[in-house]
């Protein structure tokens, strides 16, 4: 298959993230992109990588064991940006270098457990829930101090910075609030002597808005590969450049 379309993507986001950086007067060096390979099979993702890309997203377990074995040889980093169930902590103590969907203690707990039999440790973003859909996951606000604090006490896992998804609405005026949000729990988490400053927010569609609030990182799926099938709850549809 031709994957020609990668480079051309690849080159056309990063364009647009460094014009968002400008925008926001932040130095494009301080935005780093998460390209998100779910839904993709494995060539497409070591045509990625032939591009210079290693980390990759991902929003299932199952994508990230099946995708590990045959590009085993590729030194890729994986991480975990889905829900995830904490039966599936093994697979990702294993396989996963870093997870930016931790929201609860049952969960930060087993993968605590089995990093600790894996003789491993890994970066951890909390998510936090900005947005008052139902269908988000994430940490209510109010409740980040109390878990913060918390995870001090798992020595694998590495916190550090938040993640989030902003509502899925039209208004940018909305969707800007989830993310100045999110800054500002961080910004008041560092205050209280948290080194979180990591900060995992905007995608395909409203990454210019998360790089204004302060976004050192943009997960992008679309921008890169190309549409998904729309039975993928996370689609959204290409809002034009
Ligand atoms: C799919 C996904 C993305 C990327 O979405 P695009 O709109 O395709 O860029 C980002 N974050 C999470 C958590 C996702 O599941």
């Amino acid at each position: 298959m031709d994957h020609s379309h990668l480079a051309a993507n690849w080159a056309d986001i990063r364009h647009r993230v460094d014009a968002a950086c400008r925008a926001a007067g932040r130095d494009p060096a301080e935005v780093a992109i998460l390209p998100v390979s779910k839904t993709f099979d494995p060539e497409v993702v070591r045509a990625a990588v032939a591009l210079g890309l290693h980390r990759f997203g991902e929003n299932k377990v199952q994508e990230i064991r099946d995708k590990s074995g045959p590009l085993a040889d590729c030194g890729i980093a994986w991480v975990m940006i889905g829900h995830l169930q904490t039966n599936k902590a093994k697979d990702v103590a294993r396989l996963a270098s870093e997870v930016q969907s931790l929201d609860r203690t049952e969960l930060a707990e087993a993968l605590h457990r089995r990093l600790q039999l894996e003789g491993r440790s890994i970066d951890v973003l909390v998510q936090v829930k900005t947005s008052r859909e139902e269908s988000k996951y994430g940490l209510p606000p109010a409740e980040l101090p109390t878990f913060l604090d918390r995870l001090r006490q798992y020595d694998t896992l590495r916190v550090r910075g938040l993640m989030t998804l902003a509502i899925h609405t039209d208004d940018p005026v909305e969707v800007r609030a989830c993310f100045r949000q999110l800054r500002e729990l961080r910004d008041a988490a560092i205050a209280r002597g948290h080194d979180i400053p990591r900060l995992s927010m905007g995608m395909s569609g409203d990454f210019p808005l998360a790089i204004a609030e302060g976004a050192t990182e943009v997960r992008i799926g679309t921008a890169i590969f190309g549409r998904r099938p729309t039975s993928d709850s996370f689609y959204w549809p290409e809002t034009g450049h």
